[in-house]
């Protein structure tokens, strides 16, 4: 890559669609995000409108070039990432017949239970690496075959959003290895698409997209679109992967023993393995980055989101405080943590209030504070909600372990990443160091370094890491660690003994009844 040049990582996510103009050494030259709305037309229902996407791609682009001063002669190329698990249903003029149904839509839970058991769900995962749950399209499309016949037999195709915006720029129905690892449709050893799979759900391959490695690259952009993006219909633009597996490449998580940790609204820790694994329990999942590279891991339910409940529930003292000092309540709330030693003097929390996707994939999953005495003061309560949250992550760590061995190191992103405290807490409860990347377009980063890559101006995809600075680094403190394993011993023990009472208390917040 010349001093000149730049590459655009382009990130179609949930909330809005980034695109991100990197120059030499992975320096940010400008940025800028579309936002869409989320549209549910059922409680349990989450759809967005392809052509807002479609528009946020081309907008997002033509402004992160602006801002970044770039030429259209600039552009190496544009490489993409995408959420995963969405699905369109496209009739005979590729023209869509749904909106996009996104992977936060739960409407498929009883198509999903009825893959479990009456298809020997588990062999699915096995070959294809999704876990059964209602977000995958497989789930879905069953879903459309049994609610929406109608819709199912005008279907001539079912896509995701990103190879709906890729016919629409390129006129190709394509799709990375990575997003249809993703769909529950892929067989992983393969490369193809599952046969038997799309034999029980009674479609064709041809009404899925023509499968390519995610270093893939594009050209023939349509010339009308190009002018709108502000780049020359000769730009190359590289297929990418999924918003989750970039985002450990954007991270610099990339080699063995590397372990990314997000933790936001939601929490997620993956690590990347030279051949596709999965998991005999069932606990991970497992996605394509590279033909040489896949991504394990798993997604929880309940990350900083808790933190949000503790001061919207629990902190109105602290927020007004917090508000007269100017400062973040957050910050208050984690200063009470810090009073409590490791283990919350014997107080565990269970931090399932969404229900828990992995490891234990229990929708009916709860919250349980296990041990109150009557010397466990708020503070207590406060750093016991940090500690569950943290051995959730850990659970999925242990399957990690299980699949690929021992950890070496841990780089953490999301916004937990604003504490010192929690970060602590983190690597004391993994017993490993942990870095933070200054990066916050990890996925956006990724993309553009695979589209490097893809076109040999990076040899080995670890050189990202030159592009990655750390801000802070923290080691084990091994004597809390020593507590943590005895604390997560009670953890695992505590969610099995639960786990009929969890289905039977469930039933009674739902149906008013044992
Ligand atoms: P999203 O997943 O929606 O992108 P973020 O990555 O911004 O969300 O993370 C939001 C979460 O980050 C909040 O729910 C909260 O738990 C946590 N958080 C935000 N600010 C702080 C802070 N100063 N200290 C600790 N945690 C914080």
């Amino acid at each position: 890559m010349q001093d000149s040049q730049v590459a655009v990582g382009l990130d179609i996510g949930t909330t809005s669609t980034k695109a991100v103009v990197f120059g030499k050494g992975g320096v940010i030259l400008g940025k800028h995000a579309v936002d869409y709305p989320l549209i549910h037309p059922q409680p349990a229902w989450a759809e967005q409108e392809p052509e807002q996407i479609l528009q946020a791609v081309i907008d997002s682009i033509r402004h992160a070039l602006r801002k970044a001063n770039a030429s259209q002669d600039q552009v190496l190329a544009v490489g993409m990432s995408c959420a995963m698990h969405s699905l369109i249903l496209l009739d005979r003029d590729a023209k869509p017949i749904t909106r996009s149904i996104i992977w936060a839509d739960n409407r498929s839970v009883r198509q999903a239970e009825k893959i479990k058991t009456e298809w020997d769900g588990h062999q699915i995962y096995l070959r294809t690496g999704t876990p059964i749950h209602p977000m995958s399209p497989l789930t879905k499309i069953l879903w459309f075959k049994e609610e929406r016949p109608d819709l199912f037999a005008k279907a001539a195709k079912f896509v995701s959003i990103k190879e709906y915006v890729v016919y629409r720029l390129f006129g190709q129905f394509v799709v990375d290895e990575s997003l249809a690892s993703a769909t529950g449709l892929f067989h992983l050893q393969n490369r193809q698409w599952d046969e038997k799979v799309l034999q029980q759900l009674g479609i064709r391959s041809e009404q899925l997209s023509t499968i390519v490695p995610t270093t893939h690259v594009l050209t023939g952009l349509h010339e009308h679109l190009a002018i709108q993006m502000g780049l020359r219909s000769d730009t190359k633009f590289v297929m990418g992967a999924s918003d989750g597996v970039l985002a450990n490449l954007g991270v610099g998580a990339i080699e063995d023993g590397e372990i990314a940790v997000t933790i936001g609204t939601s929490g997620a820790i993956r690590t990347v393995t030279d051949r596709p694994r999965t998991d005999e329990k069932g606990r991970t999942f497992c996605y394509a980055l590279t033909d040489r590279h896949w991504v394990i891991g798993g997604p929880t339910n309940n990350g900083g989101i808790l933190l949000r409940w503790l001061r919207d529930e629990f902190a109105a003292p602290e927020i007004e405080v917090a508000r007269k000092l100017g400062i973040d309540p957050y910050d208050l709330i984690i200063q009470y943590a810090e009073k409590v030693p490791a283990g919350s003097e014997g107080l565990l929390f269970l931090p399932f209030l969404s229900g828990e996707r992995a490891p234990y994939w229990n929708a009916n999953a709860r919250g349980v504070f296990f041990g109150i005495g009557m010397h466990h003061k708020r503070e207590h309560f406060i750093r016991a909600v940090l500690e569950g949250v943290i051995f959730s992550i850990l659970s999925v760590g242990v399957a990690l372990h299980d699949l690929v061995g021992p950890a070496k190191d841990i780089r953490a992103s999301g916004g937990f990443a604003k504490s010192p405290t929690w970060r602590q807490i983190l690597s004391d409860v993994m017993g490993r160091e942990l870095l933070v990347p200054e990066s916050h377009e990890a996925s956006a980063l990724g993309a553009a370094a695979l589209a490097l890559y893809a076109l040999g101006e990076m040899k080995e995809l670890k050189e990202v890491k030159d592009w990655i600075r750390i801000s802070h680094r923290h080691q084990p403190h091994i004597e809390n660690t020593e507590v943590y394993m005895e604390m997560f011993y009670m953890y695992e023990r505590v969610y099995h003994k639960l786990k009929d009472e969890f289905e039977l208390l469930a039933k009674f917040q739902t149906e008013g009844r044992f």
